[in-house]
């Protein structure tokens, strides 16, 4: 007796979370692959959902760890009842829960049990002392319509579920064969960024930055390029995801960064004079442990001296995460170059977070810039990031410059430098130092 109360113990372990004593992810394949041979032999229909709650990370971070476990809880509570005897419900960790609708006479039938179970987490749950109620993005892969393997419906599940939090949450979508064809696009551009990071198919161009005082190319934005062969050119806005999820943008930006300090270096060694270049840095490459030791070689490697360099850091991902970034800040400050926040005005800093930053430079988002030419008298965005910035002490770019009339208002506002097709279009490293050569001279 004791021996099979311990197997069933330890079986336990193996198959159950043990936050939620619903089945993980190892028990839910078995149920799911269980469900797909009886369905297959009975000639059903089963249904795979796949949620998670919105905005859970805000729930656990303002209450705290313990009252969100406990909401965790009450969520695997409500879906249980939500579902037939049948039915599996796993938690695959985090906010990830999955639901195995088995025996289904038809597609249709999953949409009320769907429905039910967003209308049951949407009703208000005791949370310690307070009232919560969570709202949940579902997505549905349906046997044998989309996929017949446990790991493809798992896959097409988690894609739909995708589309639903896009489409702003509390909401179901059903995935789609236009899914599939995404998919599949998504796929063969990470094979073909793949063989273009492989083969050196990638380029890096160059933006000029004009310095407002003296009209002359200080600076230039180092801008990557993928020229595929069968898709033509690639917006980096398309390809810098994929190769951030995958983990490609490692040693493409490794890269990035060595052909810009090659370049300032070359413009220096050809008396153009010392213009500095300005390098993007993805959250993953920021967030990566061996950042400073890439930019020390590139640095190295290139004999670009190192005030030349500067880096450009999204607001949201210093914020996400400020103290370890304050850290890496310091780190990189510590080699000599410079620090940029890229796109500002589209997180979240606060007055008193934005004062401890070691950056030198504020880019006021494009889209400030764009909406400028509307109402000429009173862009008080534009206005207000510029005061800020001069009472920080911090110097300003513009980016995205196209119209005189754009450029009227911020140089009567003080800005410190224009980078945008009005100056230029970003330019092959080829054609800068005949640019620098007539503007500067
Ligand atoms: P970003 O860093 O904000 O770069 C500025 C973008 O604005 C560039 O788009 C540039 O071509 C565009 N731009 C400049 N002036 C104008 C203008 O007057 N009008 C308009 N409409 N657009 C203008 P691009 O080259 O397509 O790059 C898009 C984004 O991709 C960049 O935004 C940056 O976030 C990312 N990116 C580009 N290269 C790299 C890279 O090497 N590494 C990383 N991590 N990200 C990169
Ligand atoms: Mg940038
Ligand atoms: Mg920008």
């Amino acid at each position: 007796v004791e021996i099979a109360r311990n197997t069933e113990a330890l079986e336990y372990q193996a198959n159950t979370d043990p936050l939620t004593h619903l089945a993980n992810r190892h028990l839910l394949t078995d149920r799911l692959e269980q469900t797909l041979v009886y369905a297959r032999r009975a000639h059903r229909v089963a249904g795979v959902l796949m949620l998670d709650l919105d905005r859970f990370k805000n729930v656990n971070d303002s209450l705290g760890h313990r009252q969100g476990d406990q909401l965790l809880r009450a969520v695997a509570d409500r879906l249980r009842e939500c579902v037939r005897a049948g039915d599996t419900v796993a938690r695959l960790g985090g906010d990830e829960f999955v639901v195995v609708l088995s025996d289904m006479a038809d597609v249709a039938d999953i949409v009320p049990v769907a429905q039910k179970i967003l209308g049951a987490l949407a009703e208000p749950m005791e949370i310690g002392r307070q009232l919560l109620s969570v709202n949940t993005s579902l997505g549905i892969a349906v046997y044998p319509r989309d996929g017949e393997t446990a790991d493809t419906l798992l896959q097409y599940a988690d894609t739909a579920m995708y589309r639903a939090k896009a489409d702003g949450g509390n909401a179901m979508a059903f995935f789609t064969p236009e899914m599939m064809r995404a998919l599949t696009e998504r796929l063969q551009l990470e094979a073909g960024l793949r063989r273009a990071i492989e083969l050196g198919e990638l380029r890096v161009h160059f933006q000029p930055i004009i310095d407002a005082g003296s009209g002359r190319v200080v600076s230039a934005e180092a801008l990557v390029r993928w020229q595929d062969p069968e898709r033509g050119l690639v917006s980096p806005l398309e390809f810098i995801p994929i190769a951030e999820e995958t983990g490609l943008i490692v040693p493409l930006g490794d890269w990035v960064l060595r052909e810009a300090c090659t370049q300032a270096r070359a413009w220096q060694d050809l008396g153009l004079g010392s213009i500095s270049v300005a390098v993007n840095l993805s959250v993953r490459q920021f967030a990566a442990p061996t950042l400073d030791e890439s930019v020390a070689r590139a640095l190295e490697a290139s004999g670009c001296p190192a005030s030349l360099l500067h880096l450009e850091i999204t607001e949201s991902s210093i914020m996400d995460q400020i103290e370890q970034a304050m850290t890496t800040m310091y780190r990189l400050i510590a080699l000599g170059l410079h620090l940029t926040i890229d796109d500002f005005g589209t997180g979240y800093s606060s007055l008193s977070q934005l004062k401890r930053l070691p950056v030198t430079t504020l880019k006021i988002d494009r889209g400030f810039v764009r909406d400028i030419q509307h109402d000429v008298e009173d862009d008080v965005f534009v206005d207000a990031i510029l005061t800020l910035a001069r009472k920080l002490g911090l110097r300003t770019v513009a980016e995205g410059v196209e119209t005189e009339e754009q450029l009227g208002f911020l140089a009567s506002r003080g800005c410190d430098a224009y980078q945008g097709f009005l100056f230029s279009r970003p330019l092959a490293a080829e054609a800068m130092p005949r640019f620098l050569r007539e503007r500067n001279t």
